[in-house]
């Protein structure tokens, strides 16, 4: 990467990374709120309250204790591993395919089921209705990950909700992978943007929660939260215990569509996907600064990828939605009043 970009002296950040800011030392500022988070955490105690939580959900559904979403990755994976093996609990895989799940992925979660002798579902919801929301989301905001941010949560709490299971364990580590400050939706904004070209009545099942009632009795956990993520350990366990056959060198996404959205975001923004979650890995540690440059200068494209016509072709879009894109945006779109939607996810997190 030879450029003139002033990049933050930890985590690489660049200084087009929108409302960054540098201390006397080069520092920038999503480091600081990073430390200010996540230093001082007594890790004890967070497993202790892990335990504390299982126990209560142990032995307590008809044929499952808990549901893990799966997709395959290292996360889900480990994640689904450690409930198994060292919880005890009695699991169900789920594995969400939003219509680019990499066949590979789904290969391995599969064969990682089996190994772990857990029953595994996949959802895929029909591509047409997938196409209408990517196709609307790409017109009127530039991205399509937003649909999906929306989708995910939805498939996983349906999946739950219809088996009769109470608690989901996630793999979803906040510290390596949180997406960047306000490009976050919520079910207000995503109804805005689509309501104009797709019936709500459509939407309802797989974007949509049924009552707060029926949402708050299950509850979710991510399972970094409570203890360390420790990458190279994690891949050791999962090579000597499930032949995952992948090093921390791997790291990629099991969505086929990832270039592409990266792609767009840099476009919109200035700054892709990968650059920012690779200075996530140099902030916690797990990767060095060089590697982190060197990956993303292979993998971040800097002009549309390889297929990116075809990609928006099966999506009945053109290359003309990339006129004035710069403008187009989630905020445009009225969302959810923010003190409402702080109270909602306290509810949520909140276990009974
Ligand atoms: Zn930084």
């Amino acid at each position: 990467m030879t450029e003139d970009v002033r990049r933050c002296t930890r985590c690489t950040l660049p200084d087009y990374y929108p409302n960054i800011d540098f201390d006397e030392n080069g520092v920038c500022n999503v480091c600081k709120e990073h430390d200010s988070k996540y230093s001082n955490i007594d890790w004890d105690a967070r497993k202790n309250k892990l335990e504390k939580i299982l126990n209560r959900y142990r032995g307590k559904g008809e044929k499952y204790d808990i549901l893990v979403p799966f997709s395959g990755g290292k996360d889900s994976t480990y994640t689904l591993w450690t409930m198994k093996h060292v919880y005890g609990m009695r699991c169900l895989a789920f594995n969400f395919d939003n219509g680019f799940l990499d066949p590979g992925a789904l290969a391995f979660a599969k064969k990682a089921a089996s190994n772990l002798d857990v029953d595994l579902i996949t959802y895929s919801p029909s591509f047409n209705l997938l196409k209408s929301v990517y196709k609307r989301a790409l017109e009127a905001t530039g991205e399509f990950c937003a649909a999906c941010v929306v989708l995910m949560p939805t498939a996983i709490f349906r999946a739950a909700d219809t088996q009769g299971i109470r608690l989901i364990a996630a793999g979803f580590s906040d510290m390596l992978e949180a997406p960047p400050a306000g490009s976050c939706i919520d079910r207000v904004r995503f109804k805005s943007i689509m309501k104009s070209v797709i019936p709500l009545k459509k939407l309802k099942w797989d974007y949509f929660f049924p009552s707060w009632k029926r949402m708050f009795k299950v509850k979710q956990i991510n399972l970094p939260d409570f203890i360390e993520w420790d990458l190279p350990m994690i891949y050791e366990t999962l090579n000597r215990e499930l032949d995952f056959g992948k090093s921390m060198a791997d790291v990629r996404y099991d969505c086929l569509g990832t270039p592409h959205s990266s792609f767009l975001i840099k476009s919109k923004t200035g700054i892709g996907k990968y650059e920012y979650l690779y200075a996530n890995m140099v902030r916690s540690g797990v990767i060095s600064m060089d590697e982190a440059l060197k990956t993303v200068d292979e993998r971040e494209p800097k002009t549309a990828p390889e297929g990116f016509e075809e990609f928006l072709k099966s999506l009945d879009c053109d290359i003309s939605i990339l006129d004035g894109i710069k403008e187009k945006s989630i905020h445009n779109f009225k969302g959810r009043n923010t003190s409402i939607r702080r109270i909602a996810i306290k509810l949520r997190e909140m276990l009974p």
